[in-house]
């Protein structure tokens, strides 16, 4: 029998996002920030004569001589890519070819997916062993679901790296652990993973380095981990062989992470993460307000000084991007300004301000529902796909908010204005700079390169030429605050030119996607004030079985 060919598609994200951080990659020479990771461990599974191509809207075009070459298709991604996902499912199905959808969107929400001809739930080491087995047997259509939170991560195979287009990708990815302890009630993690982080073996995770490394890979892998430290003892016996790793081969990665602010409470944690080559950290910080904090379940947040824990971050070398939210409903007025004000004492220069979005299958979700107070799917669906998409910072509050929902708009708007001024994001950064202790850090890159001035090495100057020209091209009123900004981190804290130079670069995406959330924001107030919001019917109260 003729070997399965399989097409998989990654969708495109939306043009307008905060992750779509396309100007960052123009300097970089790149089209797209981060890998398709959970595609190429679903291609690691399929049976080894399966014949596997990639495809990633992000980066190319989709044919439909590419479609017409495939036996199927397999796609899926988050819920930012629901409407890309939805428009790959009518197109091959168009070019009468079967389809499997999975990932994260599909698992919260399967129904939005049953025009697929196959559905697949949950994590891919469950269950595509059963997808095989029936499109083997001739099926052509089914829906399959996997136990809850019961994947063996142990078994994973190492991605298939090999299908990517290495110059396409800002930086590669691998996971070592799934699942976090914490009980966030917006959090879709915890619903999708579990509250049991489970964790590959430190030799598994060595061996994709390994593939990445033999590859002729160099340079920034991200740790897609939702919560790095979620399972401390593990990460803290997996770190050393890390180190190791990079040690042996003259620090060729640097990595990067999402973990829990609990991080800043563990020095040999943080001492261990700076050793490995971690050189940046993104921390769900979500609002200033304990009481906020207490009530969407976030207590590891709580009873802590914000400006010590990212100080102590900072110290070890790491800097930090941070996740905020607005529209809580125990939030009171003026959260903005205290918002701002908790940012800039902290001095986090990359700050992600969403507005609260009710995720499927949360608990958020659960309790809105059974509130009557969740707007129904439809209306995300639209707004996803209404003029140039977005995501939760101009798509959020899908439900009928507590406090007025004008004002809860206004305070998210005076967040997004004051911080993404240059001279308060570029001051942010030169406060930051003061705080990182990167005087010796693990040498990363390229070790051949000789260390150069400043002891950075040859093509990183040349990276910092390539952004200084973005800047002068993109963003001329911006380039005195990055030179003098260098000049003078480049006199007291040389160590931490890499750090800075990377912050600064996402200038280029900020600057411009905050007057975007802005004026969107600026709509909705206008629309609330001209009477031409128009509230959408909330779903009938309905008492879910996880609430
Ligand atoms: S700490 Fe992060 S990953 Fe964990 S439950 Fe909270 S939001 Fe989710």
């Amino acid at each position: 029998m003729r070997p399965t060919t399989v097409l998989l598609i990654a969708p495109a994200f939306p043009e307008k996002t905060f992750w779509n951080n396309k100007a960052v990659c123009r300097v970089a020479g790149a089209r797209h920030t981060a890998i398709p990771l959970g595609l190429l461990t679903v291609a690691a599974l399929l049976p080894p004569d399966w014949q596997c191509r990639l495809i990633d809207l992000n980066c190319r075009e989709l044919t439909d001589a590419d479609i017409d070459a495939a036996d199927l298709v397999m796609t899926g991604g988050m819920n930012i890519q629901r409407p890309a996902t939805l428009a790959v499912v009518a197109r091959v199905q168009r070019r009468g070819k079967p389809v499997v959808v999975g990932g994260p969107d599909a698992t919260s929400e399967p129904d939005v997916y049953e025009g697929a001809d196959f559905l697949v739930e949950g994590e891919a080491e469950g269950i595509l062993g059963a997808l095989v087995a029936a499109w083997e047997a001739g099926q052509r259509s089914g829906r399959f679901a996997a136990e809850k939170f019961k994947a063996d991560v142990t078994t994973s195979p190492v991605p298939r790296y090999d299908l990517l287009r290495r110059a396409d990708y800002l930086y590669y990815a691998v996971q070592f652990s799934r699942g976090c302890p914490f009980t966030c009630e917006f959090c879709d993690i915890i619903e999708l993973f579990g509250r049991r982080p489970r964790v590959k073996t430190p030799e598994q995770v060595l061996r994709e380095l390994d593939t990445l490394y033999e590859s002729g890979f160099r340079g920034h892998v991200d740790f897609v981990d939702d919560n790095f430290i979620g399972n401390k003892k593990a990460v803290k016996a997996f770190l050393p062989h890390l180190v190791a790793w990079q040690r042996a081969r003259g620090y060729p990665l640097v990595f990067s992470t999402e973990a829990s602010i609990n991080l800043a409470d563990d020095d040999e944690l943080l001492a261990l993460m700076r050793e490995a080559g971690f050189f940046v950290v993104f921390v769900g910080i979500e609002s200033p307000d304990a009481r906020t904090l207490a009530a969407m379940g976030k207590k590891q947040n709580t009873r802590r000084a914000l400006s010590d824990s990212i100080a102590r971050i900072h110290a070890a070398g790491l800097f930090v991007i941070a996740g905020f939210i607005v529209g809580f409903d125990s939030e009171e007025a003026a959260v903005g300004r205290y918002m701002v004000e908790a940012i800039e004492e902290a001095a986090i220069p990359v700050a992600m301000v969403g507005l609260l979005a009710a995720l499927p299958n949360t608990q958020l979700t659960a309790r809105l529902r059974q509130e009557g107070r969740l707007f129904p799917v439809e209306w995300q669906l639209r707004m996803l796909t209404a003029g140039e998409g977005g995501d939760q910072c101009t798509l959020g509050l899908n439900f009928t908010t507590r406090r007025p929902r004008r004002e809860v708009l206004a305070d998210y708007l005076e967040v997004v204005e004051r911080l993404y001024t240059p001279s308060a994001f570029f001051g942010r950064i030169e406060r930051a700079s003061r705080e990182y202790d990167c005087f010796s850090p693990p040498r990363p890159l390229d070790p051949a390169a000789p260390a150069g001035f400043l002891g950075i090495g040859a093509g990183d100057w040349a990276e910092l030429r390539r952004l200084l020209w973005h800047f002068l091209r993109e963003r001329p009123g911006a380039l005195r605050h990055v030179v003098g900004l260098l000049y003078r981190c480049a006199r007291t804290n040389p160590g931490a030119l890499r750090h800075v130079a990377t912050q600064a670069a996402f200038y280029l995406h900020l600057g411009p996607f905050s007057r975007f959330v802005s004026s969107a924001i600026r709509r909705q107030i206008s629309d609330i004030d001209g009477g031409r919001w128009q509230a959408p019917v909330p779903e009938p109260a309905w008492s879910h079985p996880a609430a």
